[in-house]
């Protein structure tokens, strides 16, 4: 069973006078131990995505329909009580802006610890303490952060805290929202090592939501492209970015330097995305496709096995697109 089930998942923000369709009848799997990594362009749906199946959309100004299954358990209709118990304990999240989790005014241990006894009322302080640092230093981060306000620290080791502040409840599957877009590639990279090497230590699964397709490429097992809310293409993440087989993904990587080292020009996909507050009855990127059809534009293309476990989602020239890839 997977650990995280989503199915037929749609979310549209509710405006004055209209719906964006930001999210649109998507369903994905993750197994345990594995990582997904989420990519597609800014406005493609990746981050709200996320923050559906984290169930922190606001419902007076979101509506979610679908299903979300963590563990077994429908997340969208869980009583919030229940709710409380699973997430940010079996299921957690990091954030792009560490600096905005943590109290500026109290140092990183006591924020943490405070943390930490809100999940175990019957933890003491000592215990509290114990457990901060030992994720602390898990994390590579020095005990003496303990006692640091946030300021002190530098953004590399701001987002060790966030992942530390993650890991407090022994989580199954942690969700990286961008968290490691802000920083420089040297942290970055550093950082991408720790958390596959804590993945493997304490048997994480992993969603990377990510605009940098080197992230996936060099940390994620698995990748599920999105664009306008749709899903594209998911699979493996070696094979899909090698021989993308949707045009989309083909597009993404033609405006994305080589990660093998080859010098190549790069080429930036013309247009932009659509209205989504319009509702598309054709192929979502038929207006920017090198290859779309009147078919393409009448009737919407469903998902299509590539290989097993790798799926394009739609193009109805699959073949051609993958004979020429
Ligand atoms: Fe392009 Fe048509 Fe495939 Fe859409 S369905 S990606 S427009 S070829």
């Amino acid at each position: 069973m997977a650990l995280l089930e989503i199915r037929d998942l749609s979310v549209d923000y509710l405006m004055e006078g209209g719906r964006v369709h930001a999210v649109d009848h998507v369903s994905l799997s993750l197994e345990e131990g594995t990582s997904l990594g989420i990519v597609g362009e800014s406005g493609s749906g990746k981050s709200t995505l996320g923050m559906a199946v984290l169930r922190l959309l606001d419902p007076g100004s979101a509506s979610v329909t679908g299903s979300v299954r963590f563990d077994g358990e429908e997340l969208l209709t869980m009583p919030e009580a229940r709710l409380r118990q699973v997430r940010w304990q079996a299921l957690a999240a990091v954030f792009q802006k560490s600096m905005n989790a943590l109290s500026p005014v109290h140092r990183i241990g006591q924020q943490m610890a405070d943390v930490y006894r809100l999940h175990h009322p019957e933890a003491d302080k000592a215990a509290c303490r114990a457990r901060v640092l030992e994720v602390l230093r898990q994390v590579d981060l020095a005990e003496r952060v303990y006692r640091l306000y946030p300021h002190e620290l530098s953004g590399g080791m701001m987002q060790r805290v966030s992942i530390a502040l993650s890991l407090l409840n022994h989580p199954k599957l942690v969700i990286f929202d961008e968290a490691t877009t802000a920083l420089d590639v040297i942290t970055q990279g550093q950082i991408l090592k720790e958390i596959q090497r804590l993945e493997k230590e304490l048997g994480l699964t992993r969603m990377m939501i990510t605009h940098d397709i080197s992230v996936v490429a060099t940390s994620c097992t698995h990748v599920a492209v999105l664009y306008a809310g749709r899903l594209m293409e998911v699979g493996p993440a070696a094979s899909v970015l090698r021989h993308p087989a949707h045009p989309y993904t083909a597009g993404l990587m033609a405006a994305f330097p080589s990660l093998t080292g080859e010098k190549k020009p790069l080429q930036g996909i013309p247009g932009s995305l659509p209205d989504l507050t319009q509702t598309i009855p054709g192929c979502v990127f038929a207006p920017r496709c090198p290859y779309a059809t009147e078919a393409c534009r009448s009737a919407q293309p469903a998902l299509e096995q590539v290989e097993p476990g790798w799926q394009a989602a739609c193009c109805h020239r699959l073949g051609e697109v993958k004979d020429h890839g």
